[in-house]
C-alpha cells in the first residue's frame, strides 16, 4: 500500500512537472480536444513521452476517402490528418468517441496496424477494424489503454477465462479419447 501510494505520488509530480504543449493554446482540435488529450495524457503515463502533436490536423467529413459507407475514422499516415465522419460522431457516445480517436491516433502516431485478436467475442485492442470494441471499453478501459501503449494482451481476465475454457476443453477431448479407445 504504501509503494503504491507513494508511486502515485511520483505520477502525480511528473505530470504536474510536464510543460503544457503549445499546440493546445489555439483551439484548433476544436471538439476532438478532450479526447486528444486523454489520449495524449496515457500516451505520456505509458511511455514518459509527450506526442509531437503539432503537425496533426483533424475535420470533420460527410463521407470517407475510400468511398465506404462504414467508416467512421480515416488517418492520412502521410499528412496526419485525420477525418471524422460527423454523422457518426455526432450519434457517438463518449466511449465510442474515444475509440474512434484513440484509434486514428494509434495509426498516425502509434505507428499501429489493425489487430483482430478476440478473446470469446470481445475484440482485444482499439485497434480493432471495427467499433465492435465499444461493448466491452467501459469494463475493460485501462486493459485496452494498456495494449494500446504496450501491445500486451495478458493483462485482459477475459482472456484468462478463455484460455482456461480452450485447455479445459482440450483435457475434456483427451478423456473422450481415451474413453473411446477402451
Ligand atoms: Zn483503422
Amino acid at each position: 500500500m504504501i509503494f503504491i501510494l507513494i508511486f502515485l505520488n511520483l505520477s502525480c509530480e511528473l505530470e504536474s512537472q510536464r510543460s503544457r504543449p503549445s499546440y493546445y493554446s489555439n483551439g484548433k482540435f476544436g471538439e476532438f480536444e478532450p479526447y486528444v488529450r486523454s489520449f495524449d495524457s496515457n500516451y505520456y503515463r505509458y511511455t514518459g513521452k509527450t506526442l509531437p502533436l503539432d503537425n496533426l490536423e483533424m475535420e470533420f467529413a460527410d463521407s470517407a476517402s475510400s468511398g465506404s459507407d462504414r467508416a467512421v475514422g480515416e488517418c492520412n499516415y502521410r499528412t496526419r490528418k485525420i477525418k471524422v465522419i460527423r454523422k457518426y460522431w455526432q450519434s457517438a457516445s463518449s466511449n465510442e468517441r474515444t475509440i474512434i480517436i484513440y484509434h486514428e491516433l494509434g495509426h498516425c502516431y502509434l505507428r499501429r496496424g489493425h489487430k483482430s485478436d478476440k478473446s470469446g467475442s470481445m475484440p482485444l485492442s482499439i485497434m480493432y477494424p471495427t467499433i465492435k470494441t465499444n461493448n466491452f471499453f467501459q469494463d475493460n478501459k485501462q486493459d485496452y489503454l494498456e495494449e494500446l501503449f504496450t501491445g500486451n494482451t495478458s493483462q485482459f481476465s477475459s482472456l484468462v477465462y478463455h484460455q482456461q475454457l480452450a485447455l479445459k476443453e482440450e483435457s475434456d477431448d483427451k478423456d473422450e479419447e481415451t474413453f473411446c479407445r477402451h
